[in-house]
């Protein structure tokens, strides 16, 4: 098995729920997936229950706290700590021999607030277990890792519902 580097990245919605989707798929093959969601926490996102049916073939994880604030000059040192423990979390779970598809949920929106470097991270990819699948999701991909990644897709944004005022709804967002 050639394990693949896959990037979902752009302003567009679905990077995140493409990633599930394709754990869905991986699951029905008999692989076994693993989503750390770096970041999220607060809200109680519907995958967290849909995958639950699954048991230990396809887990999802929250490591953050579930809200960063944008715009600061600096991310909030508690945010940071997070980061760092759910990257730790990510390379044992990764070298673990546990799991065929690791989703890095958010990682790239992550190192694009500066609370993770980006060259740790691709290190470790470009020595990452031969057969292990690896999705990284998030806005705002870092180039390095666009580069050695093995497939990226960027959603772009058409339209969002949001920009009309519909507030975000539960199952289709969260
Ligand atoms: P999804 O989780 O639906 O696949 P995503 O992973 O592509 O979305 P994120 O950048 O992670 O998008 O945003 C997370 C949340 O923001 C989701 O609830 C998503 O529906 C919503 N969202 C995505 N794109 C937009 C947008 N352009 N404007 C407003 N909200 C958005
Ligand atoms: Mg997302």
């Amino acid at each position: 098995m050639h394990g693949l580097i896959i990037i979902h990245t752009g302003p567009g919605k679905g990077k995140t729920t493409a990633a599930m989707g394709t754990g869905l798929r991986a699951v029905g093959a008999g692989l076994r997936v693993l989503m750390l969601q770096f970041i999220k926490g607060s809200w109680h996102y519907g995958e967290l229950d849909g995958v639950a049916a699954f048991g230990e073939r396809f887990v999802i994880r929250q490591m953050g706290r579930g809200f960063v604030k944008i715009g600061a000059e600096k991310p909030d040192p508690e945010d940071v700590r997070l980061v760092a423990e759910a990257w730790a979390a990510a390379q044992q779970e990764m070298e673990s021999g546990n799991w065929d598809l690791v989703i890095l949920d958010e990682i790239n929106y992550a190192i694009s607030y500066h609370m993770l470097d980006p060259e740790p991270v691709a290190a470790w990819l470009r020595q990452k277990p031969e057969g292990l699948h690896v999705i990284l999701t998030g806005r705002n991909a870092h180039p390095t890792l666009v580069e050695l990644a093995d497939t990226v897709t960027e959603m772009r944004e058409v339209k969002h519902a949001y920009q009309k005022g519909i507030q975000a709804q539960r199952g289709i967002e969260y």
